[in-house]
């Protein structure tokens, strides 16, 4: 008999399942093994009567090797595998459907989960986000000219972009995002997921893997669609499977959050973890409330509170991001009281110009105002810098991402300009 083990996520898909004709028996539903972490495996593998090993196996296939079907699974028997499968597991890896490429190399997909649900995921080769040399718009010029030069196939290193939600419910009033509301958190399997999905897709090969060729530097930036310490169990579950199984170090990961302030404290306590970016946005709590509402839950003070109990490591910062918004957050008087409220952090301040959404009643800064802003915090001693466009063409914007599925296909909506770049780990 021959079944079919390639097992993808979309395979018993409800409407997959419509099109097959003369179905006789119900669907056995989908469970997904991508996501599960290594005591999770040896309990459904104890199940059926399988030793530990087993489970240690199928976690080094899911995670370092980045297997999409249990086919690839060769050191499991055969019977083990189609036990699996009838079992209604499946690898469960997210599907990029659609992609945009600009020219600048930065690449923007559509990821579908095994319900349809779509978030998107970016892919920058050599991205920096601006922080290489000393901050200063030279500096990420030179940087991007770099980047452009590069082949297209070939990358030292890149950064993702991954989303934690589809949708977000917190609402900011700058962020594109936020149109969607919330229309569900992510599991830890989808937030790593799309990482699997990005990596496979240009063949990186990482630390640990085969191969002679030296491996690439990949970061991460939790920065997509969705808050994700309002989803924080399955992202942390998701921060420790992409460290432990697919081998990305924490050190080149940052998460951002708007501010959720028993996440950050718990984020605190947590032994494996990111670098984290708090989307300050604002210098004061009457101009946040006005820009993110969220600020009437926890205000500044207690936010910055719950950060600084966050022990940080050697080479470790807190990174602040701020928008600035046209005559709302952009004036001499509010760097100034950045530098007050940030003062005895270890920190550094990442400017992001803000980009127009349709419906979003904002301006951006004007080019002096921003320049004047990092001034001013350079000149009190703020690292401080700029966030350069990546992906312009291609409307590719970690925080200004939605979801295209409905509206627009994606290469179809690849027109919009005005983007922010993503924020890049030092490494
Ligand atoms: N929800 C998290 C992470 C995703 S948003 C957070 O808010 O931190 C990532 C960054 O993009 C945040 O710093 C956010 O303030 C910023 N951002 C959102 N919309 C933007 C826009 N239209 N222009 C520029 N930056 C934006
Ligand atoms: Fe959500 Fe972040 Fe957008 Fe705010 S800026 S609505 S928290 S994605």
């Amino acid at each position: 008999m021959s079944r079919n083990l390639c097992s993808g996520a979309f395979q018993t898909h409800p409407s997959t399942m419509m099109q097959t004709p003369h179905a006789a028996a119900p669907p056995v539903p989908t469970v997904p093994l991508f996501g599960l972490a290594l005591p999770e495996l040896t309990a459904l593998l104890a199940e059926r009567a399988q030793k530990p090993y087993r489970a240690r196996q199928i976690f080094e296939a899911l995670y370092r090797r980045r297997v999409s079907s249990f086919d690839e699974i060769s050191v499991l028997p055969v019977d083990l595998r189609e036990r699996l499968a009838s079992d209604g597991y499946t690898i469960g890896l997210p599907e990029i459907v659609q992609s945009a490429r600009s020219v600048d190399g930065t690449e923007r997909y559509l990821v579908r989960m095994a319900d349809g649900e779509t978030v998107e995921t970016v892919w920058m080769p050599d991205g920096d986000g601006g922080e290489r040399g000393d901050g200063s718009l030279a500096a990420s010029e030179e940087a991007a000219s770099e980047a452009e030069d590069e082949p297209a196939s070939s990358f030292r290193r890149s950064t993702i972009c991954v989303s934690s939600q589809v949708g977000c419910a917190v609402n900011c009033q700058f962020c594109l995002t936020a149109k969607l509301g919330i229309r569900r958190n992510l599991t830890s399997g989808e937030i790593a997921g799309q990482v699997a999905a990005v990596l496979n897709r240009h063949h990186v090969k990482l630390g640990g893997a085969s191969g002679s060729e030296s491996p690439a530097r990949i970061n991460l930036v939790f920065m997509g669609m969705g808050e994700p310490f309002l989803n924080y169990a399955p992202f942390m579950q998701a921060v420790r499977l992409l460290v432990e199984g697919v081998g990305i170090p924490e050190s080149r990961m940052t998460v951002s959050t708007s501010g959720i302030e028993p996440a950050i404290r718990a984020f605190a306590a947590e032994p494996i973890r990111p670098k984290l970016a708090l989307s300050l946005n604002a210098s004061n709590d009457l101009v946040r409330q006005s820009i993110m509402p969220i600020t009437r839950k926890w205000n500044i003070a207690q936010l910055l509170d719950a950060v600084r109990t966050i022990p940080l490591r050697t080479r470790e910062w807190i990174t602040f991001e701020y928008v600035l918004l046209g005559g709302v957050n952009d004036q001499p008087v509010h760097a100034r009281e950045v530098l007050h409220l940030l003062e005895g952090t270890r920190s550094k301040v990442n400017l992001i110009v803000w980009n127009p959404g349709p419906g979003i009643a904002y301006t951006q800064p004007e080019p002096e105002a921003v320049a004047l802003f990092q001034k001013t915090l350079m000149a009190g001693g703020m690292p401080t810098y700029i966030r350069r466009p990546r992906g312009r063409d291609i409307y590719a914007a970690c925080g200004q991402l939605k979801r295209t599925v409905d509206s627009a296909p994606l290469l179809q909506s690849a027109t919009a300009s005005n983007l922010v770049s993503i924020d890049v780990p030092a490494v």
